[in-house]
């Protein structure tokens, strides 16, 4: 990584307008690590913009400079000119440029010299002059703090960054449990709590904050909509879009669903499937070393990390039901 950082620290001194930037549905890990930038680059001076191809959960609209994002997706305009204008574009959290949705060609369009820093199996080595990739790594917020280490800027971490860096860690990792946890982790945890991470506001905020309606969406799931195949040590829920506006569905509202039936004993493998706006998204997870990468490769056009992975279907909810029960059936679990 060595020679990464040295060309990182020269790309930073010569950058005055700086795009930040992650995947589509960003999710905590992309949300916390841009935000961390953000605040960083502004402390050193900089004009900074985060760019987010869509809108992102609610659960994660407190967290410090969030009201600064733009969405490519409703505000395309101001987000096509902070790209135009910019000189350095820092690209987190997603592997493939095809992550970042219709904002995708923006970047590709850009002279802007680009950063990736991403966890990630197998990265797109053409999309970035600077490339950081750690697929061991638990989440892309601790590998940014490896970076900020790497680069004598561990003293610049503020409050807001560490929440940020805190946020980016702890959703990524279930809180702190994946096998992707290791000493490490919890270093850059004990610092972040030590520079003002508040670790307990902010599980709060995270974890103890839904709406009504999404607790009652996932007593639904568990009651209604959970097909278990106990020889194969699997599980499905899945839901369309009809069901999700019985619940008022914001954007998040699904999000953790998916883990539940790994909490039943002999389950190892679990798979939700939702339906949004005639959409159908899968997400896989699994424990153990059942490889949901190759999975969701190998039939549902995505990826991910071996025991958390995603994709798409183009066939309906219960057609795709039918494909991910195929899959099952022949794959070893
Ligand atoms: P989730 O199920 O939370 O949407 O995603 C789980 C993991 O799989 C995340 O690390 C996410 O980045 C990755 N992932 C989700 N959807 C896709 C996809 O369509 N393509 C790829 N390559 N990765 C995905
Ligand atoms: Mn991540």
């Amino acid at each position: 990584m060595e020679k990464e950082l040295i060309k990182f620290k020269d790309f930073l001194k010569e950058s005055r307008k700086v795009v930040i930037t992650s995947h589509r549905n960003p999710d905590g890990d992309a949300i916390g690590s841009s935000l961390a930038v953000y605040h960083l680059l502004k402390d050193l001076g900089k004009e900074v913009s985060v760019i987010t191809p869509n809108d992102y959960a609610s659960f994660l609209k407190w967290l410090p400079g969030c009201e600064s994002i733009i969405e490519h997706e409703s505000d395309s305009d101001l987000a096509i000119k902070k790209t135009q204008e910019s000189d350095l574009i820092i690209m987190l959290d997603f592997n493939q440029l095809y992550r970042t949705g219709d904002y995708s060609e923006i970047i590709k369009k850009s002279d802007a010299k680009k950063i990736l820093i991403d966890h990630h199996q197998e990265p797109d080595l053409s999309i970035a002059d600077i490339i950081f990739s750690n697929p061991k790594c638990c989440s892309t917020a601790q590998l940014l703090f490896e970076i900020i280490e790497g680069i004598d800027m561990k003293e610049r971490v503020t409050k807001d960054i560490a929440e940020c860096l805190y946020v980016g860690i702890l959703t990524d990792t279930g809180s702190f449990k994946y096998p992707s946890v290791n000493e490490n982790t919890h270093l850059a945890i004990s610092f972040l709590i030590k520079k003002g991470a508040e670790h307990s506001k902010i599980h709060d905020l995270i974890f103890d904050n839904f709406s009504s309606d999404r607790i009652q969406l996932l007593g639904y799931c568990l009651n209604k909509k959970l097909r278990l195949y106990p020889d194969k040590k699997s599980a499905i829920i899945s839901l369309n879009d009809k069901e999700l506006k019985r619940f008022n569905f914001k954007k998040g509202d699904t999000e953790g669903i998916v883990n539940y039936p790994l909490s039943i004993g002999g389950i190892f493998f679990s798979v939700f499937i939702v339906e949004k706006d005639g959409i159908v998204k899968l997400s896989l997870r699994s424990k153990g070393d059942i490889d949901v990468n190759k999975f969701a490769r190998k039939y549902f056009n995505g990826g991910g990390h071996i025991n958390a992975a995603g994709g798409m279907s183009k066939s309906s909810v219960e057609e795709t039901i039918k494909k991910v029960e195929e899959v099952i059936s022949l794959e070893t679990i």
